[in-house]
């Protein structure tokens, strides 16, 4: 019976490769850290989400293995049948503390987070706004909920409908989906959103975002992936940096990223909401528990980073000295403060090769980065997407930037 749709399928493929749009994995032979070894050579990785380099930091493996040792591999149950062991409580309570939020629920992922999140709350009467270049998880969340949708032009707050020169097509700001829910008298509203945007490093207007949701009567719910654990004075998210702890409904964030980058994570916000998720929250009820060592590990996570703001103090330092120094190299970088640093390209004829030409030679020099092209990112917008650590070293730093001159100069880019 696979016969058609093999024929179909090898086609499809065929064509993804000669787009140069297949995904093709990379093979690293060692474990996530500043250094990695990828086909046998040691190189730099500027490309993890490892911001605070703990993915092998020698306390949280040390954490997982005493896990592993005291509550075993796995639980093989959900949570409310008989999967949920004192570290799991332990990890929800700290994740509460760390994020000011009543309380916590977990999840194997973000991903299944932001999938179970809006469907138990929001139905046919209900409306959420959501920011159009969220995350798929986001996207696919809000599918699931019968909710009516409202997507609004990234970042744009305004009271308007217009077209969007960038495609052509008619686009609203926030402020005006939020007076058409008002008008479709919808019964509860919430605001959505990223609150750094993994593509450009950017981070949402969370200070208007709240000023407006309190205009209109909306919740904010916002997904700190990109920020748990180094954004703000303490590490605590966007949510800190704008001072709006108490001003949030609902956040979601991974353990995937910053926080030991394993797996897992959670929606954490009013006691109200959480309560409800642990009763009708569809990932929660019928997927199993999150394994005890990736609970150990992040638990000692969170442990260190209350502990002491070294390694996010590390992480902005590196990532203000490696965006100077680019800039002043003359390469075309989005500012901004948040480690992801865009190098664009879309300025150069045929900026789509040059940027993947870029990429290949920085591998060759020792410096593992990733070139964006369409359609991950809009045509015209191909970047290199540099990721800085704290687990780079200041000759780390300096090394790629030597690297990013020479072979900048030998492309004609600088
Ligand atoms: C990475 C990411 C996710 C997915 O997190 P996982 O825990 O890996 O599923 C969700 N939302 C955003 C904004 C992300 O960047």
């Amino acid at each position: 019976m696979f016969g058609k749709m093999k024929e179909f399928l090898q086609k499809e493929l065929q064509a993804l490769e000669e787009q140069k749009l297949y995904k093709h994995e990379r093979i690293i032979e060692s474990p996530q850290a500043a250094k990695i070894i990828v086909r046998g050579k040691e190189v730099l990785n500027f490309c993890a989400n490892n911001y605070l380099g703990l993915s092998s930091h020698p306390e949280l493996v040390k954490a997982a293995h005493e896990a592993l040792d005291r509550r075993g591999f796995g639980l093989s149950s959900v949570r409310f049948i008989c999967g949920t062991q004192d570290i799991h409580k332990e990890l929800e309570r700290k994740m509460s503390e760390f994020l000011g939020t009543e309380d916590t629920i977990l999840f194997s992922s973000c991903f299944d987070a932001n999938g179970a999140v809006f469907e138990p709350l929001f139905q046919e009467e209900d409306a959420i706004i959501t920011d159009a270049l969220n995350h798929a998880s986001i996207i696919d969340g809000i599918r699931l909920a019968k909710a009516k949708r409202w997507i609004y032009k990234h970042s744009d707050m305004r009271d308007v409908e217009e077209e969007d020169p960038a495609t052509g097509k008619m686009a609203k700001g926030l402020e005006r989906c939020l007076k058409e829910a008002n008008e479709a008298g919808c019964r509860f509203k919430v605001i959505a959103t990223d609150s750094v945007f993994s593509m450009d490093g950017d981070i949402a207007k969370l200070d208007k975002i709240c000023d407006l949701a309190e205009k209109y009567d909306a919740l904010v719910m916002i997904d700190e992936s990109h920020s748990s654990g180094f954004m703000g004075k303490t590490g605590r998210g966007v949510h800190e940096l704008y001072g709006i702890m108490d001003r949030i409904d609902i956040i979601t964030t991974t353990f995937g990223k910053a926080l030991g980058g394993a797996s897992g994570g959670c929606i954490s916000g009013r006691k109200e909401i959480i309560d409800w998720m642990r009763n009708k929250a569809r990932p929660y009820l019928f997927s199993n528990t999150v394994a005890p060592a990736v609970v150990g590990a992040t638990i000692k996570c969170l442990e260190i980073l209350t502990a002491s703001t070294e390694l996010r103090d590390k992480l902005e330092e590196n990532t203000k000295k490696f965006r100077k120094a680019m800039t002043e190299a003359g390469f075309d970088i989005l500012p901004g403060i948040h480690p992801i640093t865009p190098i664009m390209f879309g300025k150069y004829p045929n900026c789509s090769q040059l940027a993947v030409d870029f990429a290949n030679r920085m591998l060759e020099e020792g410096v593992y980065v990733v070139a964006f092209s369409f359609p991950v990112v809009p045509r015209g917008k191909d970047r290199i997407r540099v990721q800085i650590s704290a687990a780079h070293e200041s000759e780390h730093i300096d090394f790629a930037i030597e690297k990013f001159i020479k072979v900048g100069k030998e492309l004609g880019v600088i």
